[in-house]
C-alpha cells in the first residue's frame, strides 16, 4: 500500500477526532476550528501545495460577504488575518450608505494568501495535514461515519468526518462544446467519492458556475483605461490586524461595448449553457458575459474590473466577464474592449458543472442527518464563494470536534449573525442555484454589522471553545475600552447655544445633548466634535466609529427588537387570498410574481418559498398588519 505523502512533521497515528477532507476555504476554517477546539485533527486533501488556493476571483470580502469574513475573525477563524497578510488594495464598499450595509472587501495577492495559509495551518498545534484522495467514506455498525478510505486503500478512522471537496465532486469542465472531467482548471476530480456518496443516498444534485480568462498584464494598455484607486487608509479585515503592511496596488476599469456584445450574441450556440450541454443552475448573482448579454438585452455596456492577481504576478483577472464560450470567441470579445485590443490570454475562461449536496438534509450544526458523524461545509452545501464556505466550514470543523469530544454543538440563528442567516436560508430553503450571501437576506441588519461582529460572537465562540487565548485577551481589552469611551460620550454633554455656535441646528429647548446623541445628529462629525471636546482626539478610530455607528441606529435598534419579537410571535399570520402583491412596494418583481403563482395561506408559507428573502417577509409582514389594524379601526 503506498502511504499517503504526508507533511514533514508528523506521522499519522490512522485516528483522529476529525477528518477534513479538502484544503479550500471551507477545509482551512473547519480543520482549524477543530484543532483550536484542541481535537486531534487531519486535513486531507490532494495537494498540500493547493491549500488556500482561490478557485475563481483574487478578492475577499463584498457587500454581506464581508460581513462574513468579520464573524469567521470574530469566532477567531483564519480567513480575515489571512487576507489582512495578503490584502493589496481595501476598499469599503457602500461607504456613503449606512454602517449597516457597508462591506470590507480586498483585493488579494493570490500567491501570499496561499503561503500565509499554510504556515498558519502548519503552526496549527493538534493539525496535520496529508496529501490523499479521498475516495470512501468508512461505516460504522451503527451506520454512521467512522472515517474515510484514500484511493491508496488506506482507512483513517476518525470520530467525525467534515467534507469540504467544493467542485470536485464528479466536476467537468466546460469549453465551447469542450468537456472534460476536473475539479478546476488542471485538477482532477473526486469520482468515486461522489458515487459513494450518491450510493449512500445523500440527495445530490447538480450546479455550475464559471470563471474568466486570465490575461498576460504585460499585454494590457492600462494608459488608456481609468484607475481605480483604494481607500487611502486601508481598514483592515481582522479585529487583531492593527495595520495593513502589505504595498497597495491600484485596479483598471475597462467595458464591455455594442461590438463585444454582437460578437458574444453570434456566438451563443456555441456556449455550453445555450446548447444545451449544461443543463444545471449558475449564479444569479455572479452571471457569466453571455447570460448577463441576454438577460440585460437593454444595456449597451458592462463594467469589466482589470484586478492584479498579485504584487509579483504577470497575471491579471478580468472580473464581470466569466464565460464558457470557446476560446477564439473569449480572445475575440476581450479585444473589443478598450485597453484590451492586444490582450494574451494566458489561460481561457470556463464553466464547471459539479455535484453538490442538498443542504436540506442537514442538522443546523451541518452535520448529515441521515449520515451521523458525518459534516459537510462549503461549495458542497450548494453555496458559491470564499467566504461563505470559510464561515460554513468552521461551524462545521467546530461542530465535528464538539461531537466527537461528546459536547453539544455551537448554534448560530438569524438573530445571531450572516453566518446564522446562511445556516438557515440554506437547510430551510435549500438551493436551486449557488447561494451567495447579500446583505438584503439578513432581516436585522441594523444590529448585524461588520463593525460590531466581535461584540456579537467572539463571548459565544470563547464559550463554544474556539477562540484561542490572545483574541479573548483583544477582545476584553477592546470591550473594557469601548465601554469607558460610551460612558464618557455619555457624561459629556453640550448645551443648545454651545450646538449652535458649533454649526449644527438644534432648538434652543434648554436641553443639554449627550455626546453619544449628536452622534446620531445628521449635521455632527467628529471633527466638530473633536473642537467642542478635545480629549476626544486621543479615543482610537475605531471605538469612535463602533460609537457613531451605535448612536446612529440606537433608535431603529429598538423598534428592530420590537420587530424581531413580535415576527417570531404572528408567523403563522394568514395572508389575504387576494392580496395584490404586484402593488406592494419595495417588492421585487421577481418575488411578486412567484407570490402571487403559490399565494401562500400565512407568512409561515411564504417563508418557505424558494427565493424569499427576510427583507421581503418583513415588508409582508408589515403590510398586512397595517392592514389589519385599518380594518380594526
Ligand atoms: P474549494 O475551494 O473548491 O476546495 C476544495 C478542496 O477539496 C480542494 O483543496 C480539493 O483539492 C479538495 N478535495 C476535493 N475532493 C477531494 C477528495 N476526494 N479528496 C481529497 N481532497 C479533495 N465563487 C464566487 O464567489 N464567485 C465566482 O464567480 C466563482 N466562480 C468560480 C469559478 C470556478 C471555475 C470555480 C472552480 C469556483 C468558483 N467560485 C466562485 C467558487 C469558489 O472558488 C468556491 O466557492 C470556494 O472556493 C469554495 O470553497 P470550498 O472550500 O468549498 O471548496
Amino acid at each position: 500500500m503506498q502511504r499517503v505523502q504526508q507533511d514533514s512533521r508528523q506521522q499519522s497515528p490512522q485516528s483522529y477526532d476529525v477528518i477534513v477532507v479538502g484544503g479550500g476555504h471551507a477545509g482551512c476554517e473547519a480543520a482549524a476550528a477543530a484543532a483550536r477546539f484542541g481535537a486531534r485533527t487531519l486535513l486531507l486533501t490532494h495537494k498540500i501545495e493547493t491549500i488556500g488556493a482561490m478557485s475563481c476571483n483574487p478578492a475577499i470580502g463584498g457587500i454581506g460577504k464581508g460581513h462574513l469574513v468579520r464573524e469567521i475573525d470574530a469566532l477567531d477563524g483564519l480567513i480575515g488575518r489571512m487576507a489582512d497578510a495578503a490584502g493589496i488594495q481595501f476598499r469599503l464598499l457602500n461607504r456613503r450608505k449606512g454602517p449597516a450595509v457597508q462591506g470590507p472587501r480586498a483585493q488579494i495577492d493570490r500567491a501570499l494568501y496561499k503561503r500565509a495559509m499554510q504556515a498558519e495551518l502548519r503552526a496549527t498545534p493538534h493539525l496535520s495535514l496529508f496529501a490523499a484522495a479521498v475516495e470512501d467514506v468508512l461505516l460504522a455498525e451503527d451506520g454512521s461515519v467512522a472515517g474515510v478510505r484514500t484511493a491508496d486503500g488506506e482507512e483513517i478512522r476518525a470520530g467525525c468526518t467534515v467534507l469540504t471537496t467544493g467542485t470536485f465532486l464528479n466536476g467537468v469542465i466546460h469549453l465551447g462544446d469542450k468537456q472534460w472531467p476536473a475539479g478546476r482548471m488542471g485538477e482532477q476530480p473526486a469520482r468515486a467519492l461522489a458515487e459513494r456518496l450518491m450510493a449512500l443516498g445523500l440527495p445530490m444534485g447538480r450546479l455550475k458556475t464559471g470563471t474568466p480568462a486570465r490575461l498576460a498584464a504585460a499585454s494590457i494598455d492600462f494608459a488608456a483605461l481609468i484607475e481605480q484607486p483604494g481607500d487611502s487608509q486601508p481598514q483592515p479585515f481582522s479585529f487583531l490586524t492593527k495595520e495593513i503592511k502589505v504595498p497597495q496596488r491600484v485596479c483598471h476599469l475597462t467595458a464591455t461595448n455594442a461590438r463585444t456584445h454582437a460578437l458574444i450574441r453570434a456566438a451563443l450556440h456555441r456556449s455550453p449553457v445555450f446548447s444545451g450541454q449544461i443543463q444545471s443552475r449558475g449564479p444569479r448573482y455572479c452571471p457569466s458575459i453571455e447570460d448577463k448579454v441576454q438577460r440585460f438585452a437593454e444595456r449597451s455596456s458592462h463594467q469589466v474590473f482589470l484586478e492584479p492577481e498579485g504584487l509579483a504576478s504577470p497575471l491579471v483577472y478580468p472580473n464581470g466577464i466569466s464565460t464558457g464560450l470557446p476560446e477564439s470567441v473569449q480572445r475575440a470579445f476581450i479585444h473589443s474592449m478598450a485597453g484590451l485590443e492586444k490582450a494574451q490570454l494566458v489561460q481561457p475562461g470556463y464553466a464547471i458543472e459539479y455535484d453538490y449536496m442538498d443542504p436540506r438534509a442537514l442538522a443546523p450544526s451541518l452535520e448529515s442527518r441521515q449520515l451521523p458523524r458525518l459534516f459537510l461545509a462549503g461549495q458542497i452545501n450548494g453555496t458559491t464563494g470564499y467566504e461563505e464556505a470559510a464561515a460554513q466550514g468552521l461551524v462545521a470543523g467546530l461542530n465535528a470536534a464538539r461531537h466527537a469530544s461528546g459536547a453539544a454543538p455551537m448554534l448560530l440563528g438569524r438573530a445571531d449573525g450572516y453566518i446564522g442567516v446562511m445556516l438557515d436560508d440554506l437547510r430551510v430553503r435549500g438551493v436551486v442555484e449557488p447561494y451567495r450571501m447579500f446583505t438584503a437576506r439578513a432581516e436585522y441588519r441594523l444590529s448585524l454589522r461588520a463593525d460590531n461582529a466581535d461584540q456579537r460572537l467572539t463571548d459565544l465562540g470563547a464559550r463554544h471553545g474556539c477562540v484561542g487565548a490572545v483574541r479573548r485577551r483583544a477582545f476584553a481589552a477592546k470591550r473594557r475600552a469601548l465601554a469607558g469611551v460610551r460612558a464618557e460620550a455619555e457624561r459629556l454633554t453640550l448645551s443648545a447655544a454651545e450646538m449652535q455656535a458649533l454649526g449644527i441646528p438644534v432648538s434652543a429647548d434648554g436641553r443639554r445633548r449627550s455626546l453619544l446623541a449628536l452622534l446620531a445628529h445628521p449635521q455632527c462629525d467628529w471633527d466638530k466634535l473633536t473642537r467642542a471636546f478635545p480629549r476626544t482626539r486621543r479615543w482610537p478610530p475605531l471605538l469612535r466609529q463602533q460609537l457613531e455607528a451605535d448612536a446612529l441606529y440606537a433608535g431603529y435598534l429598538t423598534r428592530q427588537e420590537a420587530d424581531i419579537a413580535a415576527f417570531r410571535r404572528d408567523e403563522s399570520l394568514r395572508l389575504p387570498r387576494q392580496l395584490a402583491y404586484d402593488a406592494l412596494p419595495g417588492l421585487s418583481k421577481e418575488l411578486a410574481e412567484k407570490l402571487r403563482r403559490v399565494r401562500p395561506a400565512n407568512l409561515g408559507e411564504a417563508a418557505r418559498l424558494e427565493g424569499m428573502t427576510s427583507a421581503a417577509l418583513t415588508l409582508l409582514w408589515h403590510h398586512v398588519r397595517r392592514r389589519t389594524k385599518s380594518r380594526a379601526a
